[in-house]
């Protein structure tokens, strides 16, 4: 028998409309907020993402799908590990900045080969919003009071508590680069393994090790927050206030660094205490130098180290919607909803007339879902209708048709009583539960 991939998961039937009902409220609060919708490709070329994630990332460096296709010479492709990249190289492709703003959302799966676990698939979905064209603190306030809006209208408002750091400009991150390095490094014996290796390729990360004896060596280390500049700090409060002003709490993680390079000043995650070492379920931050540093590839800016060609400011978040859904089943379970509301069941000998009453009914009543099986014996469409979880079953033999009426079964009751065959059509008769 040949299984699914490790790590990449079917969703059935039952979880599915959880999903669709997920999807829908997150929609629906994109949409109250201007935001609009785009659909990406789930393979870019393999330079997107090493160019804009960057090299010594954990995404880059062992988490990729990597492949080459059948082209001549072969075209180094990548199954997306996260939207982003491939929403600004959209973007910039299709010169949506010119003379715009775009407020944009997508959703879909991503891939990462990671060690599969609760709430840690190898295809996993995320949906992601980006912003872009402001560079002023307030667009940093509205994406997060948007997620805020998001968790109230998911029940999961109480769940979730918000950190945020500033990551400073890029220049400022340097040169706390350097200190936090001068600092660690003759310490190194005392680092975990993977802040050791980190110590030379992606030092920052070091700050968000789990390890507890390099948190301990961490208490004395420079602090990033001291090596920012006026305006990275003026920026960083400016968040805060509007934070405030609109209610909504927060704490400042200094130790909050996020996984990829093209973060600069605010950084942000929604974090869970009920999802275990799987606590992040949506992260962002803001990423003025990306749209440059994507545009000037292949210029000559690309290859020396002055400032990239023009940037365009912008900020942006993804959620994991398995993690979503986890959070969602642990702090109300969602019931399961059955397919449909009123099931129709025809004698063999009168089906046709079975199938016109059940899309007449479809017609005049598109509010209730309508479901028949094939014709074969009473008995046997009987039991799929107690199978079904529908609320009512409607009988149709050749007496009904004869007396022009229908019979009726509540299927919680068991009740049965015949009524005309337009008595249905009525929602005082019946009504979707
Ligand atoms: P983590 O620290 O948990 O590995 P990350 O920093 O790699 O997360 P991001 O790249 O910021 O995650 O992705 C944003 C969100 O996507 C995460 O907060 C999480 O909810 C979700 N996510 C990331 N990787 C996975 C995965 N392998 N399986 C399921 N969800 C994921
Ligand atoms: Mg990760």
């Amino acid at each position: 028998m040949i299984k699914a991939i490790k790590g990449f998961n079917d969703i059935l039937p039952t979880q599915s409309a959880k999903w669709l009902q997920l999807e829908a409220i997150l929609a629906d609060v994109l949409g109250r907020y201007g935001y609009e919708h785009i659909r990406l490709p789930i393979v870019e070329q393999t330079d997107l993402f090493a160019r804009a994630i960057g090299g010594a990332t954990d995404i880059v460096e062992k988490e990729m799908y990597s492949f080459a296709d059948k082209s001549e010479p072969p075209t180094p492709l990548t199954l997306r590990p996260e939207g982003t990249a491939g929403a600004v190289r959209a973007v910039i492709e299709h010169n949506l900045l010119r003379g715009d703003t775009p407020k944009l959302w997508y959703i879909g799966p991503m891939f990462r080969y990671e060690r599969p676990q609760k709430g840690r698939y190898r295809q996993f979905h995320q949906l992601g919003v980006e912003s872009f064209g402001s560079a002023l603190p307030d667009a940093d306030a509205e994406l997060i009071a948007m997620t805020h809006l998001m968790w109230q209208a998911l029940g999961l408002k109480d769940e979730m508590r918000l950190q945020l750091n500033s990551l400073g400009e890029i220049d400022e991150r340097h040169a706390y680069r350097e200190a936090l390095v001068a600092y660690l490094t003759d310490k190194q014996d005392q680092l975990d393994e993977d802040s050791k290796r980190r110590l030379t390729t992606n030092p920052l990360r070091i700050l968000d090790s789990k390890d507890a004896s390099t948190q301990a060596l961490l208490n004395d280390a420079p602090k990033l927050a001291e090596f920012l500049g006026t305006e990275s700090m003026v920026h960083f409060e400016q968040v805060q206030d509007y934070l405030t002003a609109l209610g909504i709490d927060f704490e400042i993680n200094p130790h909050l660094v996020r996984g990829l390079d093209y973060y600069n000043k605010t950084v942000f995650e929604w974090v869970t205490d009920k999802l275990g070492s799987q606590a992040t379920v949506c992260a962002g931050g803001r990423y003025d130098g990306l749209v440059g540093q994507l545009k000037s590839i292949g210029t000559n800016d690309d290859k020396s180290d002055k400032k990239p060609v023009k940037s365009e400011p912008a900020i942006g978040f993804a959620m994991g919607l398995e993690r979503l859904l986890l959070l969602m089943e642990a702090v109300a379970p969602i019931a399961d909803k059955p397919a449909c509301d009123v099931f129709v069941v025809a004698h063999p000998d009168v089906y046709s007339a079975g199938i016109s009453y059940a899309q007449n009914l479809r017609y005049s009543r598109p509010d209730v879902r309508v479901k028949m099986a094939s014709a074969t014996s009473l008995k046997a469409q009987m039991k799929k209708a107690d199978k079904s979880g529908a609320a009512l079953t409607v009988i149709i033999a050749q007496q009904e048709l004869d007396d022009n009426t229908v019979s009726i079964k509540d299927m919680q009751t068991g009740e049965q009583q015949t009524v005309t065959q337009d008595w249905l059509s009525s929602k005082d008769n019946f009504s979707r539960k």
